[in-house]
């Protein structure tokens, strides 16, 4: 179930007086990894349009060392998360299920936050292959 305006209202008090934009901790990039059929590792199974690396051309332990793992590991849980968690529909997710909970804070006068760090690779349909951020 989607949490209510109330209970966000009461979260965002929360998380402002603990300095944390977003409702709770996500632990996904720490319990699981997702193997997609053409060999692409996301961080998690919210992820489909973003590669981590592809197995099938780097080992797991190679890809899980990667830049892009390493930046994901530092901005996760912060204030500043890839655009794929600030709009995460998960209840384990950073928004606690709520993918319109960023935009709700911007509704309330909450400043914007700076531009989301680039990680991964995304499949371009005009060059017909998995380009870097
Ligand atoms: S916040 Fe959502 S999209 Fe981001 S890693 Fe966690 S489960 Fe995946």
């Amino acid at each position: 179930m989607k949490p209510s305006i109330k209970d966000v209202t009461e979260k965002i008090e929360i998380s402002k007086k603990s300095k944390r934009i977003f409702l709770q901790k996500c632990y996904a990039l720490f319990t699981e990894i997702y193997v997609d059929v053409d060999g692409w590792i996301r961080p998690c199974c919210a992820t489909s349009s973003t590669g981590m690396g592809n197995i099938l051309e780097n080992d797991l332990r190679s890809i899980w060392n990667n830049k892009h793992y390493r930046k994901l590991q530092r901005t996760l849980n912060s204030n500043n998360p890839p655009e794929f968690c600030r709009v995460c529909s998960l209840n384990t997710g950073i928004n606690g299920g709520d993918e319109k909970y960023l935009e709700k804070l911007y509704a309330q006068g909450f400043p914007t936050l700076p531009d989301p760090p680039k990680i991964g690779f995304y499949w371009s349909e005009e060059e017909h292959k998995a380009i870097e951020y």
